[in-house]
C-alpha cells in the first residue's frame, strides 16, 4: 500500500496532521480504487483564514471531491477538532496565482518556462499491460526521488506515452513540494542551450542545468547529433548523479542502441530501464473512454470506440486525434456520434484503407475462406463450435485479421462466427496481439494469410 503519510516523517503542521487523520478515516471508509484515484493524489498545501487548503491534481478530481465527498470530509474534520475550520480543495493554478507576485523563484520560472504540461498526470494515464511496469516504477520514483533508482530510463516508440509519464512524475513531485528544483527539458533544447552557452549567449546555463534536484530529459536520442553536447551531458549527468539528484530520461530505443558515446549509454543502461509497448485493443478502448470522460459528458457507443481503436493501433497520439476529429466533426455538422458518422469523419484519414461495405463483406468472407484454407479446415469448422486446438487458433487468427483490417465491432465479428459473444472476440484479439509479440509461428501465419488477401 502507498504510504499516505509521506510527509509525516518531518515536522508536520497541525493542519497537515488533520488532513492525514482524514485520509486514515477515508481509507477505512472507501475502497482502494477510490482511495487511489481520488484521495491519495491530493496533498496538503497550507492553512489560511480558517481553511485547510488541499491541492488536487486536476479539475476532474476537484469536481468529484466537491460534488461527492466534501461534506463527508468536513464532517470528519469536525470530529477531529473543535476548531471552526473547513477543508477546501484547490488546484495548482490557484497557488501559482497566489505566489506569483512575491515568491517567483528560479524553479517556478524554469517550471513555467519549460512548459511541463499540468495535464500529464498519473491519474489520467491509462494503464494496461504495455505500460504497467513503466507506470508502477514511475510512481515509485515520484514517491521517493533519488531513492529508488538512478537514472530512470523509459523507452518506446513515438506516441506511446513517454513524455506523459515523465511529466506525470514531475507534476507529482511538484504537487508535493512546489519548490522542488525540477527541470523538464527536451534533449534538443539542451543542445541548443549548450550551443548558446558556448557562444556566450546563455549566461545561466550552468545554474539552470546543474542546480536542480530533478532532471527530466526527453527524447535523449537526439544527442546522437552532437558530440560536444554528449560530452557536456556526460558531465552534467555525473555531477547530478554524484550529488544524488534524480535523473529521468526518455528515448525512442534502448540505451544500448543509441549511437552515442559508450560511457554515456552504459550509464543509462545501468539505471532502472522500463519500456512502453503498443497498447492492446482493450487498452486502446480504455484510453478512448478516459479521453471521453475528460472532454465531454456525451456517451458514445462501444461500436464507435472499437472502430477507432481498431484503426489506430500504434500511436496513442493518433488514436486520441482520431477521437477528437470524430467529436468535432459531429459537433460541427450537428449529427449524433454514430458508427456511420464516425466513418465519415475519419474518411480522409482512412482513405487508403477504406473499403466500401459491400466490398468489405466480400473481403470478410474471403478472410474466412483463406484462413480455413491455410489451416486445411472447412469454413463450418472455422466459424462453428469445433474446440480442437487447431480450429481455435485458426478462428482467433481470422477474428484478429478481420478486426484489424475492417474495423467492425466485436459484436458484429461475433455474429459472423456462429453468434459468439463480443467478449469472446475481444479476448481472441487480445490473445493474438500478445502472441504476435513472441510467437513466430503465429507471426508467420498472419503474414502469409495477409499476403494472400492483399
Ligand atoms: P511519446 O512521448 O511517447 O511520443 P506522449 O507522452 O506525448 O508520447 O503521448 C502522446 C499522447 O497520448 C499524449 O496526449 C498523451 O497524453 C497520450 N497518452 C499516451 N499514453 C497514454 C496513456 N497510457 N493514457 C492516457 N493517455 C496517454
Ligand atoms: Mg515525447
Amino acid at each position: 500500500m502507498i504510504d499516505i503519510r509521506m510527509k509525516g516523517v518531518r515536522g508536520m503542521e497541525l493542519y497537515e496532521q488533520y488532513w492525514n487523520e482524514i485520509l486514515e478515516l477515508l481509507e477505512a471508509n472507501y475502497d482502494e480504487s477510490v482511495l487511489h484515484e481520488v484521495f491519495i493524489p491530493c496533498k496538503y498545501h497550507k492553512f489560511s483564514n480558517g481553511y485547510i487548503d488541499i491541492l488536487c491534481p486536476n479539475e476532474f478530481i476537484l469536481s468529484k471531491l466537491n460534488k461527492f465527498y466534501i461534506n463527508r470530509i468536513n464532517q470528519m474534520l469536525s470530529k477531529i477538532t473543535e476548531e471552526k475550520i473547513k477543508i477546501r480543495f484547490i488546484l495548482l493554478k490557484d497557488i501559482e496565482i497566489e505566489v506569483a507576485p512575491t515568491q517567483e523563484n528560479a524553479t517556478t520560472i524554469v517550471h513555467k518556462k519549460r512548459n511541463i504540461n499540468a495535464n500529464h498526470r498519473f491519474e489520467n494515464y491509462v494503464v494496461g499491460q504495455s505500460n504497467r511496469f513503466a507506470f508502477s516504477m514511475a510512481m515509485k520514483i515520484a514517491h521517493q526521488p533519488s531513492q529508488v533508482a538512478n537514472p530512470f530510463y523509459i523507452f518506446g516508440s513515438v506516441g506511446l506515452g513517454k513524455t506523459h509519464l515523465m511529466q506525470a512524475i514531475g507534476n507529482y513531485i511538484l504537487d508535493n513540494d512546489i519548490n522542488t528544483r525540477l527541470l523538464y527539458i527536451k534533449a534538443n533544447q539542451f543542445m541548443e542551450d549548450y550551443s548558446n552557452f558556448c557562444r556566450g549567449k546563455l549566461d545561466n546555463f550552468k545554474q539552470m542545468y546543474y542546480e536542480v534536484d530533478i532532471l527530466l530529459i526527453d527524447d535523449i536520442q537526439v544527442l546522437e547529433l552532437g558530440e560536444k553536447s554528449q560530452r557536456e551531458f556526460f558531465n552534467l549527468f555525473d555531477y547530478l548523479y554524484d550529488n544524488n539528484k534524480q535523473i529521468i530520461i526518455t528515448s525512442d530505443r534502448p540505451a544500448q542502441e543509441l549511437n552515442i558515446m559508450e560511457r554515456l549509454s552504459s550509464r543509462f543502461a545501468a539505471g532502472l530501464v522500463a519500456d512502453i509497448q503498443t497498447p492492446d485493443s482493450e487498452h486502446r478502448v480504455n484510453i478512448l473512454k478516459r479521453k471521453m470522460i475528460e472532454t465531454t459528458q456525451e456517451e458514445i457507443s462501444d461500436d464507435v470506440l472499437e472502430f477507432i481503436a481498431a484503426k489506430f493501433t500504434n500511436n496513442i497520439r493518433e488514436l486520441e486525434g482520431a477521437l477528437m476529429r470524430v467529436l468535432q466533426y459531429c459537433e460541427i455538422y450537428n449529427v449524433p456520434v454514430t458508427l456511420n458518422n464516425c466513418k465519415e469523419a475519419l474518411q480522409s484519414l482512412l482513405a487508403n484503407r477504406k473499403i466500401s461495405d459491400s466490398q468489405s463483406n466480400h473481403s470478410i468472407s474471403n478472410v474466412i475462406d483463406v484462413v480455413a484454407d491455410f489451416y486445411s479446415l472447412s469454413v463450418d469448422d472455422l466459424i462453428g463450435k469445433n474446440r480442437q486446438s487447431a480450429c481455435v487458433t485458426a478462428r482467433h487468427i481470422a477474428m484478429y485479421i478481420i478486426y484489424k483490417n475492417y474495423g467492425i465491432s466485436y459484436k458484429k465479428i461475433g455474429s459472423l462466427f456462429g453468434n459468439r459473444d463480443h467478449t469472446t472476440v475481444l479476448s481472441a484479439v487480445d490473445k493474438m496481439e500478445t502472441e504476435l509479440k513472441t510467437n513466430e509461428g503465429i507471426q508467420l501465419a498472419i503474414q502469409t494469410i495477409e499476403k494472400k488477401l492483399s
